[in-house]
């Protein structure tokens, strides 16, 4: 006997199937294109994908998928692109207060005029808590599943990030100067260890170390950060090379690139995510390469900055981990949105390079999921739909006017598609949006909180 469930307006069925001889699965989500993202790199026309607890167990045609699992939920949309969640491989969640503060600006007078000043006189623990709400509910609402951050009080970020349900890389920041949650370097240092002692088995959250830069930190900073790391085999999450300042700066004081600089200190000694990588020369690359640090690229963040245009399609020839990242939301883009990310990524190399083969629809794509994934050096968890990976998926919605006719799922993923066409979102086995509301936070208190911080700011920078 079989019963449906309908809920909210739209086409979402839980089914209680018929018992059979059919394996037990907790869920089906069936689409009209599944992309995988697999080796193969496989799109399945009329394709499935069956969960059971935080993992998947079996991606293929939903008529084969159907008929081996039966499942106590289902969700089947035949208007729909079920993809990998977007993996976010650098970003500043908490930032999202800061939304458009200051626009159109170099990097260091943002920084150094607009964003600092507004955080020392703003940046609290509960800053942190609200702005890291406002940024997961549109990451999540967008399609992104993982997200990489470096801020503040980054044990806040991270109970807000396992309160909305998300997956986070979450980098402590070190930086050389008094700041909102340390005064001193050797107190950001305790404090990042203590973030790496209490979320170590954490499902969801992966600790990390985030020295801010080379020009913020002290040599001694920076080994005993990438020392911290190893000691808890975290990863370590920096900016490098973002401007060409940054660089210029390095050639003067030691005659070295920063990337080199960072080698010669053995900052690359271990898992690594460097953010921008804007001015790395050849042999910047071949020591990025040798190390496999992975890159976090950022192409509305470099555009907006005009911070330069990073060689990715050199990156891409020498097989390097480049994934995507939105930066922050508070003047270098100002959104958290990896589809515009995808397109601006695979834009941005055809003009630099005048070749609309410099950066193809799939390269983007698998920068969004599967090489992102890489970067972080969770290739083997997430980035793809294939069994035995932890159920980070997302459905797209193909039946609006700008998604019609389709030709081609990854071409439409990356040039046509936006993060609002996001439907239903799933991490590590749990629904966290579906019908493109959140499930797990509360959305109109959150944006209540944006108003009221909003006012605050601006008053704070008045005075
Ligand atoms: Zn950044």
């Amino acid at each position: 006997m079989s019963r449906i469930f309908s809920f909210f307006l739209c086409a979402l069925t839980l089914t209680l199937n018929q018992a059979g001889a059919a394996e037990p699965a907790d869920t089906i989500w069936s689409a009209r294109y599944v992309i995988t993202m697999d080796a193969q790199r496989r799109v399945i026309e009329n394709g499935a994908v069956a969960i059971k607890g935080d993992r998947i167990l079996a991606v293929g045609g939903k008529a084969e998928i159907d008929a081996r699992f039966h499942a106590r939920q289902r969700l089947d949309r035949p208007d729909a692109i079920l993809s990998p969640g977007l993996v976010n491989t650098h970003t500043h969640a908490a930032m999202s207060l800061f939304r458009g503060i200051a626009d159109d600006l170099k990097l260091q007078d943002w920084l150094e005029k607009f964003i600092f000043p507004a955080e020392a006189k703003n940046v609290t623990a509960e800053f942190v808590r609200w702005g890291t709400r406002l940024g997961c509910l549109e990451m999540l609402l967008g399609g992104t599943t993982t997200f990489t951050d470096m801020y503040y009080f980054e044990d806040v970020v991270a109970e807000a990030a396992k309160e909305a349900g998300m997956r986070g890389v979450l980098g402590q920041t070190i930086i050389g100067f008094p700041v909102a949650d340390n005064k001193t370097h050797a107190a950001a240092l305790a404090f990042t260890e203590r973030h790496l002692q209490r979320f170590q088995t954490d499902p969801l959250i992966t600790a990390a170390v985030a020295p801010h830069a080379l020009y913020t930190n002290s040599d001694e900073t920076l080994k005993a950060s990438r020392a911290l790391a190893n000691k808890y085999h975290a990863p370590l999450v920096i900016h490098l090379s973002e401007t060409k300042k940054e660089n210029d700066d390095e050639l003067a004081k030691r005659h070295t690139t920063p990337t080199k600089t960072l080698d010669n200190l053995g900052l690359w000694q271990g898992r690594s995510i460097a953010a921008h990588a804007v001015w790395v020369d050849e042999a910047d690359l071949a020591i990025l390469k040798s190390r496999g640090v992975g890159i976090a690229h950022c192409p509305s963040s470099n555009m907006k900055l005009s911070s330069g245009v990073a060689p990715v399609t050199r990156m891409l020839a020498l097989d390097l981990s480049v994934g995507l990242g939105p930066d922050g939301p508070a003047g270098s883009n100002n959104d958290f949105d990896l589809f515009e990310e995808m397109d601006l990524a695979a834009k941005l190399q055809k003009v630099a390079t005048m070749n609309p083969q410099a950066l193809p629809a799939a390269a983007a794509m698998e920068m969004a999921t599967i090489r992102g994934a890489r970067a972080l050096g969770m290739e083997k968890e997430i980035g793809s739909l294939e069994t035995g990976k932890r159920a980070d998926l997302i459905m797209v919605r193909i039946d609006r006017p700008h998604a019609q006719p389709l030709y081609d799922a990854v071409s439409q993923m990356v040039y046509t598609l936006k993060a609002s066409d996001v439907r239903d979102v799933m991490v590590n086995g749990k629904p966290v949006v579906r019908d493109s509301r959140i499930l797990t936070l509360d959305e109109k208190a959150i944006l209540a909180k944006a108003a009221e911080y909003q006012a605050k700011i601006a008053s704070s920078l008045r005075n």
